[in-house]
């Protein structure tokens, strides 16, 4: 049976690929910070699910856990999920985001230096390592120059990922777009403007207050991101792919979108925009060609921008009735 280790089981992507890994057959732990966190996370976790506690930057903790897992799958999914609270904590950003990707890189190299079984990693790698891109869109070969503390432990990580590729550590990464569904928290801006055009349709008042209205993204949907992490760490070889829908929209047209799938015909009056929201610096722009995953992995985006938006906005609604 394989087993699989996911750090950052409790994110989006960690919860969706629990699931996913559960549904195969795969035995699955996951890394939590804390016995809280494995108490409040546990529910939304597939049964049979092993939570472990431990600190991505106690590199120790993390090869002990390893060594007592012997999983055949890596994926590493923690960090800093939010660029814009990178910006506030830059110095824990590049401890967990990149430091402790290298923790699990050397954890994973000292297990199959032990065991001599090999161990594959999937390192969860970002637009963001790219900054401003020098190109559109942006492919594997795009100069990798970050503009955030995000991206700039990203861009490390991601580095350190070819570092131990070349030795003998099957270190695989996927560049990820933007990606989305209802597990989202607020802190991110799809979710905040769903939440917020649910709470109107709902009770037909308030307001919504956000950054840059202007900033084009390539937004995707979370479960086929997670697809693309699990054939990427099965490929035959370890390599990068970047995953994106190659489609871009503004944050206006994602607001706009939210607010007529939920019934806000004035939502322009509702919507004003605060400074402390702006990033102090970002791209325009960010959209990705994955053409390799589609030609080696067989992977394609199955859920357009207006379904996303949609499926999120519906979950709101919903969670708002039920609760009354
Ligand atoms: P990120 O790309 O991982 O930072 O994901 P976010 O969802 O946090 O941000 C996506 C884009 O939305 C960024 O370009 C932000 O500058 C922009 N944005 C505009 N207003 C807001 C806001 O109020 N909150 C957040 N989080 N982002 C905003």
């Amino acid at each position: 049976m394989t087993r699989a280790f996911i750090t950052g089981i409790s994110g989006q992507d960690g919860t969706i690929l629990a699931g996913v890994l559960a549904g195969q057959g795969v035995e699955v732990h996951g890394l939590v910070r804390s016995a809280d966190e494995a108490a409040s996370h546990a529910p939304a976790l597939p049964g049979g699910v092993t939570l472990h506690v431990g600190e991505l930057t106690d590199g120790e903790r993390i090869s002990e856990l390893l060594a007592e897992v012997r999983p055949d799958e890596v994926y590493n999914l923690a960090g800093i999920s939010s660029v814009a609270y990178s910006w506030e904590h830059p110095v824990q950003t590049g401890l967990v985001s990149g430091l402790g990707a290298v923790n699990v890189f050397e954890a994973a190299r000292r297990l199959q230096d032990g065991t001599g079984r090999p161990v594959r990693v999937l390192q969860a790698s970002s637009a963001e390592i790219f900054g401003n891109p020098d190109r559109t869109p942006q492919d594997e070969s795009t100069r990798v120059a970050p503009l955030s503390p995000y991206g700039a432990a990203k861009a490390y990580a991601h580095q350190m990922a070819a570092v131990f590729r070349s030795r003998d550590l099957h270190v695989a990464t996927v560049v990820l777009y933007n990606h989305e569904s209802p597990l989202r928290p607020v802190t991110f801006v799809t979710r905040k403007i769903t939440a917020a055009a649910a709470r109107i349709a709902h009770e037909g008042a308030g307001t919504l207050v956000l950054g840059d209205l202007s900033v084009r993204r390539d937004w995707g949907w979370a479960p086929d991101y997670v697809d693309a992490m699990v054939r990427t760490i099965r490929h035959g070889r370890p390599d990068d792919f970047v995953i994106a829908t190659g489609r871009t929209h503004s944050v206006e047209e994602f607001v706009a979108a939210a607010m007529e799938r939920a019934g806000v015909t004035d939502w322009r009056d509702r919507v004003s925009v605060d400074p402390s929201f702006v990033r102090p610096a970002e791209a325009a722009e960010q959209v990705g060609d994955a053409s390799k995953a589609l030609a080696e992995l067989g992977w394609s985006p199955t859920v357009p921008f207006s379904e996303i938006v949609g499926r999120m906005v519906d979950h709101d609604l919903e969670l708002l009735r039920r609760n009354g």
